[in-house]
């Protein structure tokens, strides 16, 4: 394992994803080494190539000190957005058992009384470590689990903690009172097949007594197929094509059918609307006009005000429920995110809640005539 210690510029930086405004990633590659990681187009920003994934990791050595710069120069506006650890990387991967990145962040936003969420995503019970910190903060931690069967975990997530120790983490996390969530991503194409095993996995997250899940079909892009498929051959016929044949409608419409069957059977709260597809979040986010993320809705109202427009907004409330609100120009003075919660009815102490819930934001004409409709 190469380790490698760089400067970064920046640490916590704006996010593309649907659920997170900010996210900061302390390490450029991971450990853990996941056959099915999307992540290892990062090796082009520190020369490595994608098959060596999983055999490097750069430690941003002046993380937490970017991270601090950062904070304190930060408006009030911006102390209430979300900021996800990690994104690209595993948080708590081997080396922050040495380096402490991710606590000196977590610590940083404890000493700027950070109010915004912070949601760490891991697959690694070092989280529990950090439990005192993270009890401070507006916090909640996501363990990635996508089988119960330690054998396919050690398979698939290579140096991953094992599945069950995950789910044991997630147990001592809500004893000791942090917000959980589990996410099932990706959906491994054999549930199809194997219905019973999905049950198993809904099953074990439940009983840890975390109610939030998020579910992602797997998505298979060329180079992430190259990785899989180089390990994949070494396996049963019948396994290389139940993976192939995972990219169609048809074997995510079935696949969502059975989670939403098991989402109701133990009582559990999917996130962001249903079960989702990586290709459909992408398209949406290039929608023209479309906002994800608090900058872009910030200027997309800027500019409504200067231009006299109405904006419509699309997002989930904290049950689940697809709305759509207008806003008019009148209604702002300038962009406040709070103003954003307050109109949209979602409060802050929903953890359940943030800006991220918007999906989409576009422009829908001038305010002549109009009539909010909300
Ligand atoms: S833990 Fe996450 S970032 Fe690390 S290799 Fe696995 S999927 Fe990629």
């Amino acid at each position: 394992m190469k380790i490698a210690e760089i400067e970064a510029k920046s640490i916590i930086v704006a996010s593309k994803l649907p659920d997170t405004d900010y996210v900061a990633n302390p390490y450029t590659g991971c450990q853990f080494g996941c056959l099915y990681c999307y992540a290892t187009f990062m090796g082009r920003f520190v020369d490595e190539p994608r098959s060596n994934w999983g055999n490097y990791v750069y430690v941003k050595k002046n993380a937490v000190e970017l991270a601090k710069k950062q904070l304190a120069s930060w408006p009030e506006s911006k102390n209430h957005a979300s900021i996800l650890l990690s994104s690209v990387t595993d948080p708590y991967h081997g080396v922050e058992q040495k380096y402490r990145l991710t606590r000196g962040i977590l610590d940083a936003l404890v000493e700027y009384n950070y109010q915004g969420l912070i949601s760490v995503l891991t697959k690694s019970p070092l989280v529990l470590r950090d439990i005192d910190l993270l009890q401070q903060l507006n916090s909640e931690v996501g363990l990635t689990i996508t089988t119960t069967d330690d054998k396919l975990s050690r398979f698939l997530e290579v140096t991953a903690p094992l599945a069950s120790r995950r789910l044991d983490t997630l147990k001592q996390l809500v004893e000791k009172g942090i917000p959980t969530y589990a996410f099932v991503g990706p959906l491994l194409p054999h549930f199809r097949y194997q219905p019973q095993l999905l049950d198993d996995l809904f099953h074990g997250i439940a009983d840890t007594g975390t109610k939030d899940i998020y579910v992602e079909h797997i998505n298979l892009p060329s180079y992430v197929k190259e990785r899989m498929w180089k390990e994949l051959r070494h396996e049963s016929e019948q396994i290389q094509e139940i993976y192939g044949g995972s990219k169609t409608q048809k074997h995510r419409d079935i696949l969502t059918g059975l989670v939403n069957n098991l989402v109701a059977k133990y009582g559990l709260q999917i996130r962001l609307g249903g079960t989702i597809y990586h290709e459909d979040l992408k398209k949406k986010n290039e929608q023209k006009g479309d906002a994800t993320s608090l900058d872009q809705i910030k200027s997309l109202i800027e500019r409504a005000i200067a231009g006299n427009e109405v904006i419509r907004i699309t997002y989930q409330d904290f049950q689940g429920n697809i709305t759509i609100r207008d806003i008019s120009p009148f209604e702002w003075t300038d962009f406040d995110e709070k103003k954003v919660r307050a109109f949209c009815h979602l409060r802050q102490e929903e953890r359940s809640f943030s800006v991220l819930n918007i999906q989409k934001a576009e422009y829908i004409g001038s305010t002549k005539g109009h009539e909010q409709n909300s």
